[in-house]
């Protein structure tokens, strides 16, 4: 897996995800401010920074519905926020001494959602250096603000122990948000490994599985059609030129399949010297110029400046009633076809 991909399981949702985020922080702080107003207790300080929470949550909110801004701005903004707000709210209780006399506080129930946002947007250290980072600026400040106030006797011992279990709890939050992260990660590693083919970086067969079963289950109005391609006397470079150097050709033939095929098409390393193209709503004509292409793209200059080679392609469009198995069948033996019939060439599925 590439290191700098943030792993959390939600990754797919990112946005939607923040915009539910900012949309219930946007909520809960309008409701914070209405019910500030109505009892005369609350401070002025929590008035002012509800209000700028307001605002910002708003711009932030508009910002990423409209598409103005990345998702990973808004996140990173977002989360600072959350680091600052929450944290300067502690450090400003703890300086006033309410934390140590009344606890908390109310905004303290917004604490633990800085956890799975920072795997939903870090890469998985980077995520947990944040969040542990946050966290143990958390527990110090609290720590502090309590043994000061029990020195100078001015802790209210009732509020030690809901102190205690809220910090130990998101302790425990924040580890099993993390071993969830880490095994998601590892889990993508392993299908990364599983889908590409780490000679070519091609996708790999079992990849190709999937796209033949999509297609298979929900075939156009023209249908589809596979071609299966075939390095001619690709034994010959190894046994000449060595292993190293077959293996370099197969990366560069992968490259210029890839760059002659079309949007919607897909190729796989099928095994060997074999690659499966699908294109998709493409019919025998389609697949046939396809077929073309891909052939002058593998012939049109020599491979490592001197290596001169030809492919072989059979072709194999979708027919009612095909399997997998069916379709990928009739395009080898089509490529068998064009094998010996002097090779080079394309031959259809009948
Ligand atoms: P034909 O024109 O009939 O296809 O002849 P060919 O030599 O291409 O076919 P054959 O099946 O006899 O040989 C395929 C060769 O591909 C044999 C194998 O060593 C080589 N090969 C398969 N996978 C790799 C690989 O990953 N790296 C390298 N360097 N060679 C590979
Ligand atoms: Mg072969
Ligand atoms: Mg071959």
């Amino acid at each position: 897996m590439p290191p700098n991909v943030p792993v959390f399981p939600f990754e797919r949702f990112r946005r939607i995800f923040l915009l539910g985020v900012l949309g219930m922080g946007l909520l809960a702080s309008l409701l914070s401010l209405l019910m500030s107003e109505r009892s005369p207790g609350v401070g002025s300080v929590d008035h002012v920074s509800t209000s700028i929470t307001i605002a910002l949550f708003s711009v932030l909110l508009l910002a990423l519905w409209r598409g103005w801004v990345s998702t990973t701005l808004v996140g990173g903004t977002g989360l600072s926020l959350m680091l600052a707000y929450q944290l300067s709210n502690l450090a400003y209780r703890a300086a006033n001494g309410t934390l140590a006399s009344g606890g908390l506080g109310d905004g303290a129930v917004w604490f633990a959602l800085f956890f799975p946002l920072t795997f939903l947007l870090l890469p998985l250290r980077a995520a947990l250096l944040t969040s542990a980072g946050y966290y143990i600026t958390g527990v110090g400040i609290a720590a502090v603000s309590i043994l000061t106030a029990h020195v100078n006797g001015g802790l209210n011992p009732a509020v030690v122990n809901p102190i205690g279990q809220f910090f130990f709890s998101h302790l425990a939050l924040l580890v099993m948000i993390y071993l969830y992260a880490r095994s998601q990660a590892e889990y993508s590693s392993v299908h990364h490994m599983a889908y590409t083919d780490p000679l070519t970086g091609l996708p790999t067969r079992r990849s190709m599985g999937g796209w033949l079963e999509r297609e298979l289950g929900n075939p156009s109005t023209i249908g589809f059609s596979i071609l299966l391609v075939d390095i001619d006397h690709f034994k010959q470079v190894n046994d000449t030129h060595g292993h190293a150097t077959g293996d370099q050709v197969l990366r560069e033939v992968g490259m210029r399949l890839s760059s002659a095929l079309r949007g919607e098409d897909e190729v796989c390393r099928w095994g060997g010297e074999e690659f499966l193209v699908l294109a998709a709503n493409t019919d025998r004509q389609g697949a046939e110029h396809l077929a073309q292409r891909m052939s002058e793209a593998v012939r049109k200059e020599p491979f490592l400046g001197r290596l001169s080679l030809t492919v072989s392609v059979g072709l194999a469009c979708w027919q009612e009633g095909d399997t997998a198995e069916t379709l990928v069948h009739r395009a080898d033996e089509a490529m068998y076809r064009a094998k010996a019939s002097g090779r080079n060439r394309l031959e259809i599925a009948g």
